[in-house]
C-alpha cells in the first residue's frame, strides 16, 4: 500500500513512522525549495516542478493508492486534478472550506454548529460595523495564512481599531468577539470510508502566545454533556463532508457549553499524546482510514500529555524516564520553531500533571 502526502513537515514524518509497521510506504510532494529534513529516509520525495501536470505527479509519486495532506495551505485545484487518478482523503471540499476562516465559519453556521461570535469584514466600514455588532475587545483574523496566532490582532477599543486601519485599510478578515473562556479543548475523531467514527477523549490544551504549549487527555473538569454535544456536531460535520481521515476541532469552553474556534482537517498537534497513551495513535488511524483499513481502538486506559519543544533542544537522555518519550523532528532549532515534543503517560492524572510541570520548568525556565 502506498500513500502520498502533500507536505513534508513533522506531521508527514509521524504519519510515515506510525504506518511503516503496517507495511505502508510513502511519497512526499514538496514545493520547490521546501526543507525536507523531517521526512528524509522515510520515502520518495517529489518536487512539484513548474509546469508538471497532475498525471505526471501521480506517476512520480509512484502511483499511490491514496493522497492525503498534512498542512493547511495546499492547492485544492491540484487535489481536484489528482482525484482523477486516485482517492484523495480528506476530500478537496473539506480542505478548501477549512483552509479559509470565512468559509469555515460559513460551513459551521450553515450546519448550526456554535462557534465564536463573528462577523466578516474587508474595509473600514465593515470592520467598524463588526465592532458595533460584537463589542470590544475584538480579535481580527486574516481569513487565510493564519495559524499559531499568526496574522491575528487583538483590538482593545475603537482607538486600537482606528490605528489598525491606518496600517491595514483593507483585508479579508474574520472578526471575533474576544472570548474569556474557561479553558481550551480539542476534539479528535477518525472517520472511515464506511462512515465509522472513532472519537478520542477530549484534550485540554494550553497555549502560550497563541502557540500550543501542552496538552493533557482525557480533559478533566469539563462537563461531559457539553463535550458529547459538540462531538455530535463534529460527527454531523464529518457526515456532511463525507469526510475520511482524522480531524481536530479546537474549541473554547464557556459558560454553558463549547464553541468552535477552529477546524484542522488532518492529524493535529493536540493529538500527539495518542502516540504513547492511546491504543492506536492519531497517525496510524489517519492512515488506516484513508486506506480503507479498519480503524484502531481509540481508548485510553491511562492519562497522556504532551509538551511541545518550541525553539528548545532536548536530547533523548534528557527526556527519558519511565513515563516520558521524546519525539524529535530532525529540524534545526530556531526561536519559535516546533522541533519536537515529549509525551508523558501515567495511570494517575496528578502524576502526569506533576511531570508536565517539571518538564515545562526544565525547558522553559523563564515562563
Ligand atoms: P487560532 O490561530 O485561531 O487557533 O488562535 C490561537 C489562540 O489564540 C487560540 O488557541 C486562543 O488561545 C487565542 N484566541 C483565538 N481566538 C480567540 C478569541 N476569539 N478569543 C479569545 N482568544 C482567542
Amino acid at each position: 500500500m502506498r500513500v502520498a502526502i502533500l507536505g513534508c513537515g513533522q506531521l508527514a514524518r509521524m504519519l510515515a513512522l506510525a504506518s511503516w509497521p503496517l507495511n505502508v510506504r510513502f511519497a512526499f510532494l514538496i514545493e520547490p525549495g521546501e526543507n525536507t529534513d523531517c521526512v528524509q529516509g522515510l520515502g520518495t520525495i517529489v518536487e512539484r516542478a513548474p509546469g508538471i501536470d497532475a498525471g505526471q505527479l501521480y506517476e512520480a509519486l509512484g502511483r499511490p493508492d491514496v493522497i492525503t495532506v498534512e498542512k493547511e495551505a495546499v492547492d485544492t485545484q491540484l487535489l481536484q486534478a489528482l482525484s482523477a487518478y486516485c482517492a484523495i482523503h480528506p476530500n478537496a471540499t473539506a480542505v478548501y472550506e477549512s483552509q479559509n476562516r470565512r468559509r469555515e465559519k460559513m460551513r459551521l453556521d450553515a450546519l448550526g454548529i456554535p462557534s465564536t461570535p463573528h462577523a466578516f469584514a474587508s474595509d473600514a466600514a465593515s470592520l467598524r460595523a463588526a465592532a458595533d455588532k460584537l463589542g470590544f475587545p475584538l480579535v481580527v483574523k486574516a481569513a487565510e495564512h493564519g495559524y499559531d496566532g499568526k496574522n491575528q490582532w487583538r483590538l482593545a477599543d475603537s482607538a486600537a481599531l482606528e490605528a489598525f486601519l491606518q496600517q491595514q485599510p483593507q483585508g479579508d478578515w474574520v472578526v471575533e468577539a474576544f472570548i474569556r473562556f474557561q479553558c481550551e479543548v480539542s476534539l479528535l475523531a477518525a472517520r472511515s470510508a464506511t462512515g465509522e467514527v472513532r472519537l478520542y477523549p477530549a484534550v485540554l490544551n494550553h497555549h502560550v502566545h497563541g502557540i500550543l504549549r501542552s496538552s493533557i487527555a482525557p480533559a478533566q473538569g469539563v462537563e461531559p454533556a457539553w463535550i458529547s454535544r459538540m462531538q455530535d456536531h463534529l460527527i454531523r460535520l464529518l457526515e456532511h463532508w463525507q469526510y475520511v481521515g482524522m480531524i481536530a476541532m479546537e474549541c473554547f469552553v464557556i459558560d454553558g457549553g463549547l464553541v468552535v474556534n477552529e477546524l484542522a482537517p488532518r492529524v493535529h498537534n493536540s493529538g500527539h499524546w495518542t502516540q504513547q497513551a492511546a491504543v492506536t495513535c492519531q497517525f496510524e488511524n489517519h492512515v488506516r482510514a484513508i486506506l480503507g483499513l479498519p480503524l484502531g481502538n481509540t481508548d485510553t486506559a491511562i492519562t497522556g500529555a504532551m509538551l511541545n519543544l518550541i525553539g528548545v533542544e532536548a536530547t533523548p537522555q534528557q527526556a527519558l524516564s519511565a513515563h516520558t518519550t521524546l519525539h524529535w523532528y530532525n529540524k534545526t532549532v530556531r526561536p519559535g520553531r516546533k522541533v519536537g515534543h515529549i509525551n508523558i503517560r501515567h495511570p494517575e492524572p496528578e502524576k502526569v500533571l506533576a511531570i508536565l510541570q517539571q518538564l515545562e520548568q526544565q525547558f522553559y525556565p523563564a515562563s
